[in-house]
């Protein structure tokens, strides 16, 4: 039993937040902090009435002076990130001031350039091991699950992995000509950022979208998808020895990657501001006010999703291959918490991270990703909190 700090009410803290009253056994209160107080409330009013204690709190989570005093007062074991990558430092260094653990789903972009990497949350390291606290860094679904896939197939499936491919396809419809299904400016500048993969040793950069390819996913269809930079590449090159190359597969449709294009020539996904009627604005900022806001996709998504690692390496001195995946449905995830399944398969691993952290099964002092830790234990929750995963031993490749 233990209690959870939860930082952000958006789409995805929302499904965290069903998902922890669900497992009241683990979770006997949540607080749950944010800039809008509201939304925080609104979840206390739906939820409070079951076994898990819930309190609410307002907090800007770029004031480490606020964060540290909130943390303070609610003394919870773990403080779960589920606002923005911005402010993963911020809370990171008042997790440090009171000697509390922390997960995100999310690694640290500064929000002037448009450049995540690890390597800000990694010099935290000695600082969290002296302190005797525990970094979870990437509990989501990839990065997160993804992590945990190659931590088990490693474990059980190989002696050792030398490809992996990571295939992220979303195949839900909500309706409208174009949407993000999550924070539209981290979905936006992820996608129009340059791609790459890591290969032999090194880094292979791609143009944006360069690399396309089609595949046929299991319970949902032949799909174009793209290869992107995505950040648990970064993690993996270092954590699962003797790889040769990781990729990161995404699908799009022809429209929305026309939309964006449209949006790109004329400066609407632009992060450099610019002067409007006597005030500096961003463009993607604005761009993600007229946006409709990923929240009230739910209602309206009908498809699944199916995200997955296919792994390629030996065992026993012969060449195998293993596709681990998860398919999600995302009118069951409406009906179930009031989300779709793009903040479904995020929140889910987030709980599921802070329980095994909380309840120290994964207690490691210092900064770690996640394929660092036992997969075991978060493999068997995913069966049981809503992400069943399937295995496959002749998958189709990818060139
Ligand atoms: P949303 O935009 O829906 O929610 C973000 C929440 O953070 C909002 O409630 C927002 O408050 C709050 N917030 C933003 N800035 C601050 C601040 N300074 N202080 C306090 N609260 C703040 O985002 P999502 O729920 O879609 O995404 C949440 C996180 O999950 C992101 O980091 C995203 O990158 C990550 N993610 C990870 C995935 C994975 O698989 N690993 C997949 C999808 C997302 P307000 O309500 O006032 O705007």
């Amino acid at each position: 039993m233990g209690k959870a700090l939860i930082i952000g009410a958006g789409g995805v803290a929302g499904v965290a937040i069903h998902k922890c009253c669900q497992n009241s056994e683990a979770f006997d209160a949540i607080c749950i902090a944010s800039r809008t107080k509201s939304k925080c409330d609104a979840f206390k009013e739906k939820l409070g009435g079951g076994k898990t204690k819930i309190t609410t709190a307002e907090v800007d989570a770029n004031d480490v002076a606020a964060l540290t005093r909130l943390i303070e007062r609610e003394a919870p074991d773990v403080v779960l990130n589920l606002a923005l990558p911005y402010q993963d430092l911020s809370i990171m260094d008042a997790c440090l001031a009171t000697k509390t653990s922390y997960v995100d789903t999310a690694n640290y972009e500064p929000e002037d350039t448009a450049k995540f990497e690890y390597k800000w949350q990694w010099a935290y390291r000695a600082r969290f091991e002296e302190a005797g606290i525990t970094a979870l860094l990437g509990s989501g679904f990839d990065p997160g699950v993804t992590g945990v896939f190659s931590a088990y197939a490693l474990k059980h499936q190989f002696d050792e992995i030398h490809y992996i491919d990571i295939l992220d396809c979303n195949a839900g419809d909500h309706g409208y000509p174009f949407a993000t299904n999550f924070n539209p400016e981290i979905n936006i500048r992820e996608i129009s950022a340059r791609g790459s993969y890591w290969e032999n040793g090194g880094w292979v950069e791609t143009e944006p979208m360069e690399i396309k390819r089609v595949y046929d996913f299991p319970e949902i269809g032949r799909k174009d998808m793209y290869l992107l930079h995505h950040e648990e590449l970064e993690s993996l090159a270092k954590n699962i020895p003797g790889i040769r190359r990781i990729r990161f597969f995404m699908t799009f449709g022809e429209s929305y990657l026309t939309h964006l294009k449209c949006l790109e020539d004329v400066g609407m996904t632009s992060i450099e501001p610019i002067e409007f009627e006597g005030r500096k604005i961003v463009p993607l900022q604005f761009l993600k006010a007229v946006l409709p806001d990923p929240a009230s996709l739910g209602p309206r998504t009908k498809g699944k999703t199916n995200i997955g690692c296919i792994f390629r390496g030996v065992k026993d001195g012969k060449e195998k291959t293993y596709y681990l995946y998860n398919v999600c449905d995302h009118e069951a995830c409406y009906k179930e918490v009031g989300s779709q399944a793009v903040s479904y398969t995020t929140g889910v691993p987030a709980m599921i991270g802070a329980m095994l952290v909380m309840n120290g099964t994964w207690k490691k002092p210092g900064v770690h990703n996640i394929e660092e830790f036992d997969p075991d234990p978060f493999m068997a929750a995913l069966n049981r909190w809503g992400l069943p995963w399937k295995e496959s031993f002749s998958p189709e490749l990818v060139d």
